[in-house]
């Protein structure tokens, strides 16, 4: 989450999907979402997404958004949530949706607000209960931002980062970093705490001596539209130094929408333009590329199709079943 302003909105998750947050930042911005782009022929997964905010003049439900996703090769994605109640519709949302599944947490930026409110044990407890339901594959995002949290806030972050990270040993989940200008932190803390099997950077942010600390501990590193700006080049550096095996792709829509379409509503259906930036800059094939993705992105968070999906409405009661049927 790239932290712009939110506000909340009515609503939940129900057959249409609707969003509960929407994105407040609309000055200057160009509300319109950008074109479809040519089809993927090798699908792949968009690792991080915030379809619980709304954006754009017309925004998406999130059926909506995944339909598109599906009709340009994006297979599924990670639902993201950032606090108690955006992380408890991203459960439930994974439950109803086959492709998608969930990550749930405490974004460091809430947790100095929590902490000062004398509730983030109570946030956090949460996001430990939510990390045992069916279909949340992750905690994420947590970690820390020293760009937008003052030095007051930080002990907080640090704790909450810490709590998150033992949620997600203790649940055998994947754990998704926000790491925003704290890379020695992070990763100090990663070191100290015991990072899980399976540690992600979302929005990787390092440079390609970053990429190399993560490649030498194993930690997958997860790049977003942002690889594709033009001042970027700390970015694909880095890209260019990450080993193939620990690459993932993501959207963190409705933020950093790749180029050129930078500042309009960001959406995983836009993860191919981020996809073929990348296979650009590595002069690989799109599809070689995608292959590799997918088969990382499987790795880290299992298949989605891994159990059955079924929506509570159409789960008929033992005393409505066929005669003769199963249970
Ligand atoms: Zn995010």
């Amino acid at each position: 989450m790239a932290n712009d302003s939110l506000v909340g909105l009515d609503g939940g998750v129900d057959g249409y999907g609707s969003a509960i947050r929407r994105r407040e930042n609309t000055a200057g911005r160009d509300l319109s979402y950008p074109p479809l782009p040519e089809p993927l022929t090798i699908p792949v997964y968009d690792n991080h997404t915030h379809l619980e905010i709304a954006d754009g003049e017309y925004p998406l439900s999130y059926r909506e958004q995944l339909d598109r996703a599906s009709s340009v090769g994006v297979r599924g994605v990670i639902q993201v949530g950032g606090d108690v109640e955006t992380s408890r519709w991203s459960a439930a949302a994974a439950l109803n949706e086959p492709r998608m599944l969930a990550a749930v947490a405490i974004h460091p930026n809430e947790a100095p607000a929590l902490e000062e409110a004398g509730a983030l044990d109570d946030a956090i407890a949460a996001i430990d209960e939510l990390a045992g339901q069916p279909r949340v594959v992750a905690v994420g995002e947590t970690g820390l931002d020293f760009f937008r949290t003052p030095e007051a806030g930080r002990a907080a972050q640090f704790r909450s980062f810490e709590a998150h990270i033992r949620i997600a040993k203790k649940n055998n989940l994947a754990l998704q970093i926000h790491d925003r200008d704290a890379h020695e932190a992070v990763i100090e803390t990663l070191l100290r705490v015991g990072a899980p099997e399976r540690t992600v950077f979302h929005c990787f942010s390092g440079d390609a001596d970053m990429a190399r600390i993560c490649a030498a501990r194993g930690w997958y590193m997860s790049f977003a539209g942002n690889v594709t700006f033009k001042n970027a080049d700390n970015l694909r550096a880095a890209l260019s130094a990450a080993p193939r095996n620990l690459l993932l792709v993501e959207t963190d829509a409705p933020f950093l929408t790749p180029l050129p379409y930078r500042g309009r509503p960001n959406a995983p259906y836009l993860l191919p333009n981020t996809l073929r930036g990348m296979a650009a800059h590595l002069e690989t094939d799109v599809s070689l590329l995608s292959a590799q993705i997918t088969a990382n992105t499987e790795l880290v968070y299992g298949r989605w199709d891994a159990e059955p999906v079924t929506a509570a409405h159409d789960v008929p009661r033992p005393d409505q079943a066929p005669p003769g049927r199963l249970a």
